[in-house]
This record gives structure tokens, sequence and C-alpha cells, in this order.
């Protein structure tokens, strides 16, 4: 992400705090030796005022002791030895000139080759005035008699010492400053690197909720605004955590339902193609012998037989067609069942007294153990259920074979269903289901032997239908256990309305 040279945070705040430390220690120094100077400047003038002063007094008492005479021929004659005399009271070489500027006596040892005219133009005026030359400083001042102008006296000083001074203090505030400098660097450098690696700390955070790990804790705990950043980025990754959860799950209903929709449909254009040709199959028996007995009108052992198939063939066709509608209609429609309390036992008598014609018919026995309760059920639908099963429990039985039909209370068996529950269940003593067909049998239109089932008037769509009204009641139907002695159907239902999810 980084473009061209990154200067981090902790150098570019160390570096700040060091430059204002060594600014301010800069301004300090200036301001110091600026006033060092100042002192200094006023020093030599007042030495020198003093010395001028001493000089002049010197040199009016040897004018007014001496002879009278005019001020150049004076200088002339005497300014030799008094730049000698001055020269030893005032501890420095000093030259005097006369009042046309020329050299009229000094104390050096060889004549001074500074041009100082300019200067002695000031003092011609009556001012004093320096001149400066690297170390060496010269004064020059105006010199008296009482009242006439004798000529000029200059002073050779040495600035050597104060220079020397002057720059040993501005050598100290120069090592001060670099020293300040590293050290400022230093102590920002240690100061900003905590609050760094707490910057840091945030940004791997952020990165990790950015890669979709989100965060247990807060990644610093501190009572400042960094702290406070901390606690947000925390909620942060909370809230996008759950979003994203919300919408995970979202989706996944999403995927369920368009599963759900694409076997529904499916199970539809299957039930359609199947449902056509078991229709296809009684009507073709029909047609045949209608035109049968268009050919043979006068048969009548035809005519018996044609009143006979054609009556068996319309009757395998209305339970086809009922059933059928039934299974749509319960799988296109969310069918409304119409759900109460019903008592349990008169039912399962009921239905027990309705299928013993056909019990008794095939020399099937039909044995109760009922025990009282109430299940939630649509009646109409329960009574379905119950005939379905007791139907096939006597269709495919064997002569002499018996039926039972019991019902007990079971409290919640499943983990997912805690509340108590009814069980029916069928056993039969007939010949039972092969275990390669066991797990199909609730499929629609599936019979074991089409042949055989045929033979007995089945559809294939009974246990469909079955299974399909179960569930609509919120019960299950499953097949416990079938073998070579006969099978055991069980039919699970709620006791109380079960509560609905909003
Ligand atoms: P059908 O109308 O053919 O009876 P079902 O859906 O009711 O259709 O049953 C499907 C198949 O399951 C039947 O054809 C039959 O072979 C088998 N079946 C159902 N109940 C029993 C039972 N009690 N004993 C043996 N086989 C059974």
């Amino acid at each position: 992400m980084s473009r061209g040279v990154r200067i981090g945070l902790q150098g570019k705040q160390s570096l700040l705090l060091a430059l204002l430390l060594a600014a301010i220690v800069a301004a300090l120094s200036m301001q110091v030796l600026s006033g060092i100077r100042e002192d200094q400047k006023e020093r030599l003038e007042q030495t020198f005022a003093r010395q001028a002063e001493a000089a002049n007094l010197r040199v009016r008492d040897a004018f007014l002791t001496g002879e009278r005479v005019e001020a150049k021929p004076f200088m002339e004659k005497n300014a030799q030895r008094l730049a000698v005399d001055l020269g030893e009271l005032s501890g420095m070489p000093v030259t005097l000139y006369d009042t046309d500027g020329a050299i009229a006596g000094t104390s050096l040892p060889i004549q001074p080759r500074t041009d100082a005219s300019d200067a002695l133009a000031y003092t011609a005026q009556g001012m004093s005035a320096y001149i400066t030359e690297g170390d060496a400083l010269l004064y020059l001042a105006p010199l008296y008699n009482a009242d006439q102008l004798l000529g000029t006296v200059q002073f050779h000083a040495s600035l050597a010492d104060q220079n020397a001074f002057y720059e040993r203090i501005r050598d100290l505030f120069l090592y001060a400053g670099l020293a300040v400098l590293a050290g400022g660097f230093l102590v920002g450098y240690l100061f900003v690197r905590r609050q760094v690696s707490v910057i840091r700390r945030l940004n791997r955070a952020a990165q990790q909720i950015g890669r979709g790990e989100y965060l247990s804790a807060a990644p610093v705990k501190r009572r400042d605004e960094l702290g406070e950043l901390a606690e947000g980025i925390f909620d942060m990754s909370g809230s996008i955590s759950s979003s994203v959860a919300q919408l995970h799950d979202e989706k996944r209903k999403l995927m369920e339902a368009i599963a759900r929709l694409t076997e529904l449909e499916r199970q539809q254009k299957q039930f359609i193609g199947n449902i056509s040709h078991e229709l296809k199959t009684p009507l073709t028996s029909i047609r045949a012998y209608a035109d049968l007995l268009e050919m043979y009108a006068d048969d009548p052992a035809l005519l018996g037989r044609a009143r006979e198939r054609i009556g068996a063939e319309a009757a395998r066709l209305y339970e086809l067609v009922e059933k059928a509608l039934q299974l749509s209609a319960m799988d296109v429609y969310d069918f409304e069942t119409k759900a109460e309390q019903v008592s349990i036992v008169p039912l399962l008598k009921e239905a027990a007294e309705r299928i013993r014609v056909k019990a008794d018919a095939a020399g099937i026995r039909l044995t109760l153990d009922l025990q009282e309760g109430s299940v939630w059920a649509d009646p109409d639908n329960l009574m379905h259920i119950v005939l379905n099963l007791l139907d096939n429990a006597v269709k495919y039985n064997v002569p002499g074979g018996s039926v039972a039909l019991s019902n007990r209370l079971a409290a919640g068996e499943t983990s997912a269903t805690r509340a108590p529950r009814m069980i029916v269940e069928v056993a039969d003593t007939g010949r039972g289901i092969p275990p390669e067909a066991q797990p199909r049998v609730f499929d629609p239109f599936y019979t074991v032997s089409g042949d055989r089932s045929r033979a007995t008037g089945g559809t294939g769509l009974g246990l469909s239908l079955v299974r399909s009204l179960a569930e609509k009641q919120g019960g299950a139907v499953r097949l416990v256990e079938s073998g070579p002695n006969g099978s055991r159907f069980a039919l699970e239902l709620p006791v109380r309305e079960p509560k609905r999810e909003s």
C-alpha cells in the first residue's frame, strides 16, 4: 500500500520533538550570544572612554606644566614621550596623531601601518571611533588641552580574549544543541514507541477483521482515546460478525428453499408422468372390452365378463383419481387441516369396524388393544390414515392370518419432540416386505411387485398418501419392522396442539 519512502509515526514524532528542543536551544543561544556581544561592547566602550579621559588628563597636565607652545610644536616635541607614558599608564600600546592626522609618536616598536584616516576624520570633529581588524581593535579619541584640539590618541587593544570567550560559549551552545537534538530524538522515540505499538496492534486487529477472523476481546485495554478506539473496533467486529452470520444463515435458508422447490418440481413432474401411465392401463382395458362388445354384442359370456372387468377397472380408475387428487392437493397447495382434539379410542374402533367386513371375507382375524387418550389431528385425515394401514394389513396378509391394532402413549421419544406422543400401531402376520423394498414403500406409485399389487387392486399411492397426511398432522409414520412373519407400521401423533413457529 505504501508509496515511496515511508516514514513511520515514531520517526516523525521523535524528529519533531528533537527539532523543537534544538530550535529552543538555538533561540536561547542566539539570545545569550548577542547579550554577550552587547555586554562586551559596552564594557569596551566604558574602558576606552576612561582610558581616553586619563590620556587627556595626562596630556593636559604635560601641556599646562611644560612650556607654553602651540599645539603642533607641543606634539612634535612631546608626543613620542607621552605615547610611551600613556602606553605604560593604560597597559596598551598607544599611538598619538597631530591635528593633521600624521603620526606624532607611538609606544610601539615600529610604526603602525593601519590606515586610520576615516577614524581620524571623526576625531577631528570631537568624536571617538573604532577600527577592528581580526582580533585587533584600534580605539581613537580626540586629545585636548584646556579647550584646543591637540590631536588624536589611538589605543591598540586586542579582542583575542573576548573573542575566545565568545567562541567558547558559542561552541558550548552548539554541543548542547546537538546533545539536545540526539537526546530529544531518543526520548521521543521511546515515548512514541509505546503509542505506536498500540496503533500497530489496532491495525493488526483491523486486518484480522478484514480476513473474517472476528475478535473475541478488545485488542487493547487503555483508559484513553486509543482504548476507546480499541473498544470501537471490537464492537464493530461483533456487529460485522453477527451480520455476516445472519447473511450466511439467510443464504443457507434460501438454498434449502430452492432445494425443496426443485425437489417438489421433480416430484410433480414424476407424479404427472406416473399417473398418466397408471391411468392408461385400466382405460386400455375398458376400451378393449368396448371394442369387443361392438363386434360381439350378442355373446352373453363376453357380456358378463365385460361388465365385471369394466366395473373393476372403473373402480380402480376412480380410486387412482381420488388418491392422486388428494396427493396433489397436499403437495401443491398448502392443504389446511382442520385439526382438533380427537378422542383416539372411538376413532380406532370405528376404523376397525369399517375394515372388519373385508377382513372377515379374507379370513383374517382383527384384534384391538386400545388405551384411552386423545390426539391433536384432523379426524377425517386420521381415519384415512388408519384405514389405509389396516387395508394394507388385510390385503397383504395370508389366509388365517391376523391384524392387531393398538395404541399407547409415549413420552417424547426423539430429542426434537420432548412433548408426549400417541403411537398407533398396525401389525399383521402377512408375507412382509423384502428388505430392499422397505425404504421405498412410502414413494408414490411404488408397489413391491406391480402385477401382484394390481391383482389386489393396489395403486401404490396408499402409503404415500398416509405419509403426507401424517406429516400434515404434525406426526410421522414409519415401517417399524417387516419380515416373513409380517409387518408392523407405527403412526406417531402429537397429543396436544404443537406450538407454532412464528
Ligand atoms: P398399494 O395401493 O399398492 O397398496 P401402498 O402405497 O399402500 O400401495 O403400498 C405400497 C406397497 O407396499 C404395496 O404394493 C405392497 O407391496 C407393500 N405393502 C404395503 N403394506 C404392506 C403390508 N402390510 N404387508 C406387506 N406389504 C405391504
